[in-house]
């Protein structure tokens, strides 16, 4: 039976401000929709907490069996500076700047991210798809939302008409906001904007001769607005209505109320049942971000050449470091936390060693159940991960009375203690276990030296010695095959 139905996983709702039960339009499949990064510069540690959040999330649902459809997109084009449809688009200006095609920015970033995301071992996505990839579908959510007498054309462009949208629906049901307060808190740019009210959004916006990117439509030649990719794209392969869609806390207004407006305009249905809204990571109290210089890029951390770090770390320690925070709480960095963080994860890795060594006795001592239930229970309450880790290093304590013959465990429960800190560990948590890694290179290393003595003994025709190197190792399952670009060795 798969262990979803074992398990009743409740999930904090940003909609409603609760956590409430979850249960999937589809018994036992989930379709998850998470926005995807503006590739415009390299992600920060920030950055990468939120996509963190959403992998262990991804995973605890695989881990109960859950088929699970994880579209995450890439803005490549419409992501404006400032949120109120002013500005140059982030990606043309980083072309402009840098005297590139916006498209080798979108490349250079994206290859970025995706390298960030294989080192600190995210799974990939089912879809990770386009905002240029998707202009057409784009197009056609606007002519919907036009004919349903939405939004209006002015100049070329296209604004989402909220005031009129607001007549029926409720704009702001997610973030709690009111429009009459919005509209009076929303100063106009010196009548730049040719917008009917402020509040208003771009659903496409004419281009201006020197804007590279830009597509034809009906009623321009120009881009879309940042907030209908995102419902193009979640509509395409999740459905008009499916079961997740999450972000930073940040993108909560406008980007998925303006979303939530769109598909409710075009389709007259509420599109997500459960929004999930990740904290900020912070940085001396202040949110980390690229415009404001505050913020460390994953690969400070390996370099070590940071003022905020006091030495080099290793890709899981950080990951570790971070997971040990709710996903709804804030998390401030500091090097003294990740000092403890890297203490903890290794102190974690050296008793999961020690599992395959430990055995069984006749009859238990230990309360397995009770404790794998608690495992369970953490992560059934909105993905609590502290909560898990804290049960994780109790453990850590079982596995050392264990090992001390303090305690004992029978062959079964054993099993199921065994699987299940292993399941936790690397499944869940995602954590690589570095240790054995570092082995594996030392052995390399260790390997390479006796080639070389066994190259030294041949070229002093010591044949003796050089067949004594290569036959033990053979003995040890380590066969050494010479070739024309030397000796290399493989590991049985
Ligand atoms: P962006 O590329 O700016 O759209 O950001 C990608 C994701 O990172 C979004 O979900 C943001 O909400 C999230 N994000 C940005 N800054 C932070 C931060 N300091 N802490 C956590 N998440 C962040
Ligand atoms: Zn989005």
């Amino acid at each position: 039976m798969e262990l979803y139905k074992q398990h009743q996983l409740k999930i904090y709702n940003s909609l409603s401000n609760k956590k409430e039960a979850f249960e999937p339009l589809i018994e036992g499949y989930i379709g998850m929709y998470v926005c995807g990064p503006t590739v415009y510069s390299n992600v920060h540690l920030g950055n990468v907490r939120t996509f963190l959040s959403f992998d262990l999330i991804y995973r605890y649902f695989k881990h109960l069996g859950y088929k699970v459809r994880y579209v995450r997109n890439i803005t490549d084009a419409g992501h404006l500076e400032n949120d109120a449809d002013v500005g140059e688009d982030r990606i043309a200006k980083k072309a402009r700047l840098e005297q590139i095609e916006p498209m080798e920015v979108v490349q250079r970033y994206t290859v970025d991210f995706h390298n960030v995301l294989n080192t600190f071992n995210f799974l990939p996505p089912s879809i990770e798809p386009t905002a240029t990839g998707h202009i057409i579908e784009q197009i056609e959510i606007i002519k919907e939302i036009l004919e349903k007498g939405l939004a209006y054309e002015i100049n070329g462009s296209v604004y989402f008409d909220v005031l009129k949208y607001n007549e029926n629906e409720h704009y702001g049901i997610l973030s709690g906001r009111n429009i009459e307060d919005s509209i009076h808190n929303t100063r106009e740019l010196d009548g730049q904007s040719e917008k009917k009210n402020p509040q208003d959004f771009a659903l496409w916006k004419k281009a201006q001769p020197e804007h590279i990117m830009r597509w034809p439509s009906p009623w321009s030649d120009g881009f879309p607005g940042w907030h209908l990719e995102c419902t193009a794209m979640s509509t395409k392969y999740l459905g008009k209505q499916f079961d997740i869609h999450g972000g930073g806390m940040d993108l909560k207004f406008p980007h998925h109320e303006c979303e939530i407006a769109q598909a409710n305009a075009s389709n007259h249905q509420m599109p997500v049942n459960y929004w999930m809204h990740t904290n900020m990571l912070t940085l001396n109290g202040q949110k980390m971000a690229k415009s404001t210089g505050n913020y460390i890029l994953p690969n400070d951390f390996f370099t070590g050449d940071n003022k905020h770090l006091s030495k080099i770390y290793v890709a899981p320690v950080v990951r570790f470091f971070m997971l040990q925070a709710n996903y709804r709480s804030i998390l401030d960095f500091s090097d003294d936390a990740l000092l403890a963080s890297e203490k903890g994860y290794y102190r974690l890795m050296n008793a999961v060693h020690q599992l395959d060594s430990l055995s069984a006795s006749k009859s238990s001592t230990l309360p397995i159940n009770d404790w794998l239930k608690s495992c369970y229970d953490a992560m059934n309450d909105d993905f609590n991960s502290p909560i898990l880790i804290a049960n994780l290093f109790e453990g850590v304590k079982y596995i050392n009375l264990l090992k001390e013959g303090k305690e004992s465990l029978n062959a079964e429960d054993l099993e199921v203690f065994k699987t299940t800190i292993k399941a936790f560990v690397f499944d869940v948590l995602g954590l690589v276990d570095i240790i054995s890694e570092d082995t594996t290179d030392k052995l390399a290393t260790v390997i390479e030296m006796l080639i070389k003595m066994r190259n030294e003994a041949r070229e002093n025709k010591d044949w003796a010695l050089s067949d004594k190197i290569r036959d033990e190792l053979l003995e040890k399952g380590i066969q050494l095959k010479d070739g024309k670009d030397g000796t290399t060795f493989s590991v049985n």
